[in-house]
Order: C-alpha cells, then sequence, then structure tokens
C-alpha cells in the first residue's frame, strides 16, 4: 500500500500483480489449488518460509487483493475475507472468546448477531449481557472480572443509534477489554474504528461494499497479531469468499467514495422530506439535527451514510398499507443496494426476537427501514409520497 495515496486512489489503485498476460483488468482465478515447480518448493511454502498459494481455503489472488484493498481502506494491518458477514462475526468472536468468558454488547444489533450471542454462543459456555446502547453507567455497571470483549454496531441495525468510538475504546483499556466494531453502515468511507483503538472490524461485504446486490460476503479486519489467530481459524473452519466473489468486492471497492456520496445525499434528502411530512411519527437519520446523537454523528462520520429509518402515524397497519403500495423502492430485506431497498424489521430481520426482546432494542411495531439507492433522489421521494397519501 501507497500510505501517501487518497481513499479512491487506493481503491481503484491497489491491485493483484499481473500475470504473463499483462491484463490491465485483474482477472477471476477460479482455481481450487496451485502447483509447484518442484517437491521443494511445495515444502518451503508449505512451511511458509516462501510465499506463495497453496489452496484456495487458505489464500487466492482475488481475495488477496480485495482483503489489501480493504485494510488500506480501514487502516487495517491485515485481515481475512470470509463467505459472509455472520461469518466474519463468528470468527471475531471465537478467535478470542472461550468457554466461562463474559461478552458485553448493545441490545440495538443485527437480528442474527443476536441470535448467534443468544443461541449459539451461549451453549458453549460463552455468556453475556445486553446492555443499552447510549447509557454510559449501564456499560461500566455490567464489566464482570470474566468480561473479555465488547461487540458493538455503529450505527446499529435496525435504529440507527450511534456508540462513542472514543468513549468505548477507553472504557474497554481500562477494563483490559477486546473491542469488536461491525463497521457495516458506515463502510470505511464514512468512519474507520481501527484509529480510535478498536481491536477488529467487521464487515458484512454483502451491504455496501458489494453495493449492487450480487454476494454474500464478508471480512474481518484488525492487526497482524490479532488477524493471525484468526486466519489460524478460518483456514482450519473453511468460511472462505469464491474467488468470484473475491473479484466482484474489489471491483465494487474502486467506486464505494462515489457511491456513497450519493447513498448519503439521497438519504439526507429522503429523511428530510420525511421530516417534514405531517403523515410520519418520527424520522431517525444521524446527520439530521434531530437525531439524539447529531452531535456525535458529527463528530465521528463523515457523511450521514445510506441508512434512514422512520415510522408512519398509525403504527403497524399503515406501515404494512404503505410498503405494498411502494413501486419504485424494492422489498427486501438487503440494504447498500443500488435500488432503494425497504423492509419492516419487526416481521422481518427482527421477527426471531420476540416481542419484549424488540421492545427492550428500540424496535417498534411500526418501524420502516429504508436503504436509500442511487435513483434519482426525486423519483424515490415521489414513489414515497403516493404510497404515503394513498396508505
Ligand atoms: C447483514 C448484516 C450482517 C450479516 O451479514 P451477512 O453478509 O448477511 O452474513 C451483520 N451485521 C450487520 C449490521 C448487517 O446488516
Amino acid at each position: 500500500m501507497n500510505k501517501t495515496r487518497k481513499f479512491e486512489t487506493n481503491a481503484i489503485r491497489i491491485q493483484a500483480q499481473r500475470s504473463q498476460h499483462k491484463e490491465h483488468s485483474v482477472p477471476v482465478f477460479e482455481t481450487s489449488s496451485f502447483v509447484f515447480n518442484s517437491a521443494e518448493e511445495a515444502r518451503d511454502v508449505f512451511a511458509e518460509t516462501v510465499d506463495g498459494n497453496i489452496y484456495t481455503r487458505y489464500s487466492n489472488p482475488n481475495t488477496d487483493e480485495y482483503i489489501k484493498k480493504l485494510c488500506a481502506l480501514e487502516g487495517a494491518e491485515d485481515g481475512i475475507a470470509t463467505s459472509s458477514g455472520m461469518a466474519a462475526v463468528f470468527l471475531s468472536m471465537i478467535s478470542v472468546l472461550q468457554p466461562g468468558d463474559h461478552l458485553l454488547v448493545p441490545r440495538q444489533i443485527f437480528g442474527t448477531t443476536y441470535l448467534l450471542i443468544t443461541q449459539v454462543l451461549s451453549r458453549w459456555g460463552i455468556s453475556h449481557t445486553f446492555v443499552n446502547i447510549n447509557d454510559t453507567d449501564d456499560w461500566e455497571k455490567h464489566i464482570l472480572p470474566t468480561t473479555k470483549m465488547i461487540y458493538a454496531e455503529t450505527p446499529a441495525n435496525p435504529g440507527l443509534e450511534l456508540i462513542d468510538l472514543k468513549w468505548l475504546c477507553k472504557l474497554a483499556e481500562k477494563h483490559g477489554l477486546y473491542v469488536v466494531i461491525d463497521n457495516c453502515f458506515a463502510t470505511p468511507y464514512l468512519q474507520n474504528p481501527i484509529k480510535y483503538g478498536v481491536d477488529m472490524v467487521i464487515h458484512s461485504a454483502t451491504k455496501f461494499i458489494d453495493g449492487q446486490g450480487r454476494t454474500i460476503s464478508g471480512a474481518v479486519l484488525g492487526s497482524k497479531e490479532t488477524i493471525n489467530e484468526v486466519r489460524t481459524l478460518s483456514r482450519i473452519i473453511g468460511p472462505t469468499l469464491s474467488p468470484h466473489s473475491a473479484w466482484l468486492l474489489s471491483k465494487s471497492l474502486e467506486t464505494l467514495a462515489v457511491r456513497m456520496d450519493r447513498h448519503c445525499s439521497n438519504a439526507m434528502k429522503l429523511a428530510r422530506y420525511l421530516e417534514d411530512n405531517a403523515h410520519v411519527e418520527w424520522v431517525k437519520y444521524p446527520y439530521l439535527s434531530s437525531h439524539p446523537q447529531y452531535k456525535l454523528a458529527k463528530k465521528q462520520m463523515e457523511l450521514g451514510g445510506g441508512l434512514v429509518t422512520f415510522e408512519l402515524k398509525g403504527g403497524i397497519k399503515r406501515a404494512m398499507k404503505f410498503l405494498n403500495l411502494l413501486r419504485l423502492a424494492s422489498l427486501t430485506s438487503n440494504l447498500g443496494d443500488t435500488r432503494t431497498t425497504i423492509t419492516h424489521p419487526p416481521t422481518t430481520t427482527h421477527s426471531k426476537l420476540t416481542a419484549k426482546e424488540r421492545k427492550e432494542s428500540g424496535i417498534t411495531d411500526g418501524m420502516i427501514r429504508v436503504s436509500v439507492g442511487l435513483e434519482n433522489v426525486d423519483d424515490i421521494i415521489a414513489d414515497f409520497d403516493q404510497a404515503i397519501k394513498k396508505s
């Protein structure tokens, strides 16, 4: 990596070495294994005394290029590409946590991460406490002698609550805890948690990093030392990203900056439209001055992000009616797509939580989550406007 180069340049110019064909654009290396010139070379590559690819579960030029680029954009020393965001979440946790350890995590978290903590890790003797993301006393109060890790999202899915990364890293340092941040909603373009002292950043690259809804993919990023442990586990367990997906993601990263600029400006305009609409009960967007953590958002994030959550007057009934009346926005649980996507978290992404758990997580029955796409924003707003009026 060239450290003096800026985000967009690294996103475009970091690439795998050219082959003897001198291709300009990097091809897909769809191969499960790699050959050696001699038995001695095989021995040395296996012994890691000589660099080289062995087998795609271990490494591949496409996954290497994707991860090298992502590391440069996040300011990480090293990283591991994963076959999904959830594989990244899981690897980050099990690379540190042992039976008997305790995990501290906010209630405001992606639905499947919630299930991983409550239904999978708990079976292996890893306990947890859910805290209220914005209640600083609540965090400190629940740190136990066995607490080893803090895991959080900022902004959180789906309620867009933020956490002060500077404060969180100080708290972790005081108590000797690992900090893992899921940076999926912000992307490396809007915030780099590692610069605050976070140990690992994880991504669901399925979302804004792919940006076009084509892959399921992820990454774990951190220091060389932290990632070494993740790499060992990943090679043994095998949540490997396919070369084709890595190739797509590396291409996608080339346009992340320009896409995020437009996602954010479109989201800002839609949020303002909703805020001014008399049919809207509430709207949440980090860069709206009405967001409870507006000041923190301005300090911590370069822009407000591509997601907006809101509720219409009339609760769940009106929400369902509104969703069925949309003509442009796609009813789908994915986010970070060029297309505007919309979902009703309580009956979809967070439906496996009990009503009580949803209430505690701040997910109201009428909540609607929009991932604002790259269509012309006037058309997006017109679609919302006709559906709101008819609902
Ligand atoms: C989607 C998502 C995940 C899980 O990623 P997958 O690629 O679907 O496995 C994790 N965290 C957040 C915040 C997400 O939105």
